[in-house]
């Protein structure tokens, strides 16, 4: 573990985001729901694209307690796929920037890798959910592929919980954004 803070923002730089140490795993998803979010999102006014070439949404997976928001905590909104929908996606409403994806009741934030300034961000471990594409062999084999989620990404998830003391912070979100 390191101790390193790396910041990160929004596009138009309202919303600061801090994060410490090292990520849980750095993951590419092929989920359907990240697909129709990654669209639905793009398509607000001066998005910036989430989905990589293949329909992948490209994720660093941090616990909660390791994301802080010194800047424009107040101006991130919620978007759900269905008002029903346990997942949220969490968008900077000043500049419609996608922050992060929080499953009801999770330990950790999957931040959009598309924060990260290009060259700085960290490798990618794995590949989740890839029999929602219509053809995963047009993925590269650089990291393993999982047809749903991996034991090894479980594992990762389930150790971060254990070193936090099977704690699930809040992270407090004001308002909803409909895309
Ligand atoms: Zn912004
Ligand atoms: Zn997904």
């Amino acid at each position: 573990m390191n101790d390193q803070t790396t910041r990160l923002s929004c596009a138009c730089g309202k919303v600061r985001l801090e994060v410490h140490s090292d990520p849980i795993v750095n993951a590419e998803c092929c989920c359907n729901s990240c697909r129709e979010a990654g669209r639905r999102l793009a398509a607000l006014p001066g998005a910036q694209p989430v989905l990589g070439p293949h329909g992948t949404t490209r994720f660093v997976l941090y616990r909660k307690d390791r994301v802080t928001f010194p800047e424009g905590a107040d101006l991130l909104r919620e978007f759900r796929l269905s008002p029903r929908s346990r997942t949220r996606r969490v968008v900077a409403g000043c500049c419609n920037t996608p922050v992060f994806v929080d499953l009801a009741g999770g330990h950790w934030l999957s931040l959009y890798g598309s924060l990260w300034p290009a060259g700085e961000l960290p490798p990618l471990d794995l590949r989740t959910m890839t029999r929602d594409l219509e053809d995963p062999s047009v993925l590269p084999d650089d990291v393993p592929n999982a047809k749903s989620h991996s034991i090894s990404f479980f594992i990762k998830l389930l150790g971060a919980w254990i070193a936090m003391g099977f704690r699930n912070p809040e992270i407090p979100v004001k308002g909803e954004i409909h895309a």
